[in-house]
């Protein structure tokens, strides 16, 4: 399956959410949700009420575009959270956190999720000392991002570690510098999508 190419800010309007998908953008009244929070479309401010599966696909539409996954893989990640211990929705959403792009975006080395699945993609970090380059791989308690000291010659890391940049990594990453060390794995309360897990958990219990 392809992935979306189209306006971006039209998915934070049609979950109305901020999803965070322009990177420093998202965070200034430049903002589409800032400027303009109705749902896209003609009739976009008309929309009637929504059905019980309307709410559910929903839920799972604004995970999913949140952490940028393509439907088959949210599905295996969805069967990854059922066998483990613990609430399935909760599970889900520690693996979708715990993805490598998701804890360089986290940890301020990207500026959007999307831009760190590229720098990833063009192998500009290093996971426990070794190459590191599928943004899929799912990080575990302890491991060890860095950034490769030849990468830091570009241009992008250079704006990216700007010492003006203020970024504040949640508490279950620590970062010094240009490392970022898993300390613990994330609870619900450290993620910060406003959504209802448990309507996903409904949606693929049908
Ligand atoms: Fe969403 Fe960012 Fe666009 Fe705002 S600027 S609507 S948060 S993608």
């Amino acid at each position: 399956m392809a992935r979306y190419i189209g306006a971006v800010c039209k998915l934070c309007r049609r979950e109305s959410l901020k999803l965070f998908l322009k990177g420093d953008r998202c965070y200034t009244s430049k903002c589409a949700m800032v400027r303009r929070n109705s749902l896209p479309g003609q009739h976009g401010k008309g929309r009637k009420k929504q059905s019980e599966y309307g709410l559910q696909l929903r839920e799972k539409q604004k995970a999913r575009r949140f952490y940028g996954i393509l439907e088959s893989q949210f599905a295996k990640y969805f069967d990854m959270a059922e066998r483990k211990q613990g609430k399935t929705g909760e599970n889900l959403l520690r693996i979708l956190e715990i993805r490598l792009d998701n804890v360089v975006y986290r940890a301020g080395f990207a500026f959007s999720r999307k831009e760190a699945r590229q720098l990833v993609r063009h192998g500009h970090f290093i996971v426990n000392g070794k190459k590191a380059n599928i943004p899929s791989i799912l990080l575990k308690q302890g491991d060890m991002i860095e950034v490769k000291a030849k990468s830091l010659e570009s241009a992008k890391m250079k704006i990216l570690f700007d010492e003006k940049r203020a970024v504040t990594a949640p508490k279950w990453i620590s970062v010094e510098g240009k490392k970022a060390t898993i300390i613990e794995l994330p609870n619900r309360e450290d993620i910060d999508l406003e959504i209802s897990e448990h309507l996903i958990v409904e949606l693929y219990s049908k």
